[in-house]
């Protein structure tokens, strides 16, 4: 069956997620619906289909298992929480997902231990809510593994991002807009969904001639 934006966001629900989320982590899991826009903006702009793809900070495996859906070659998924990776293990293995084994690799390892160069780079660092910045070096690794990044990042941080890009001779080159759901899986939340501003960012190196 074609694969659509729609069946793709069924797909991603489908998928087992955190149940007690780690705070000092961050991991606020992608929801699925907006993974999956984000996942077919980048199919679109042709950065999935073939394509050698980092998933950083990859939790239960979303992003990368939504590429590979999408047709990527290839995905490594970087995860320093060995919870997370059995998590993502027990979705990647799931057989409707037809994901063959050696279309990934999982490195269950801090992203600065990482070192593979890829075209794209797919991630939602922690937001640096608890630890201010904590996506700097998220940032950083990226611009140092690929051309092409699609990084999330609350949207109050805008400016930010984009300046840092600029610093790393990377351009933004489109923002996609989300309202994102956090879900009470930390003790600290007190509403059960609240939802936050977040902007996808596409960064883009342009190639010297
Ligand atoms: N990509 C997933 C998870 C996002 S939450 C999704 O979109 O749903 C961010 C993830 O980054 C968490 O799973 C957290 O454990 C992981 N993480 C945080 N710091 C990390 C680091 N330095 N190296 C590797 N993983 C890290």
């Amino acid at each position: 069956m074609e694969m659509t934006k729609s069946r793709l966001a069924i797909r991603l629900s489908q998928l087992d997620t955190f149940d007690n989320a780690k705070e000092g982590l961050e991991q606020y899991p992608t929801d699925s619906e907006i993974a999956a826009s984000v996942l077919w903006e980048a199919y679109m702009h042709g950065d999935i289909k073939g394509k050698l793809i980092a998933d950083l900070g990859a939790g239960t495996g979303i992003l990368g298992i939504g590429a590979l859906l999408l047709g990527a070659k290839k995905v490594y998924f970087v995860e320093k929480d060995a919870k997370a990776v059995k998590l993502l293990k027990q979705n990647i293995e799931k057989p409707s997902y037809k994901v063959s084994a050696g279309s990934y690799e999982i490195i269950n390892d801090d992203i600065s231990d990482f070192h593979k160069k890829t075209d794209v780079v797919l991630e939602n660092p922690p937001f640096g809510t608890r630890q201010k910045h904590s996506d700097a070096a998220f940032l950083k690794k990226a611009f140092e593994t690929a051309g092409i990044i699609y990084t999330l990042h609350k949207s109050s941080t805008g400016k930010y991002i984009t300046e840092l890009a600029k610093k790393n001779d990377f351009a933004a080159t489109n923002i996609y807009k989300f309202d994102f759901p956090l879900k009470r899986t930390m003790r600290h939340h007190t509403r059960r969904i609240h939802r936050i501003r977040v902007s996808c960012f596409r960064l883009e190196k342009p190639k010297l001639i």
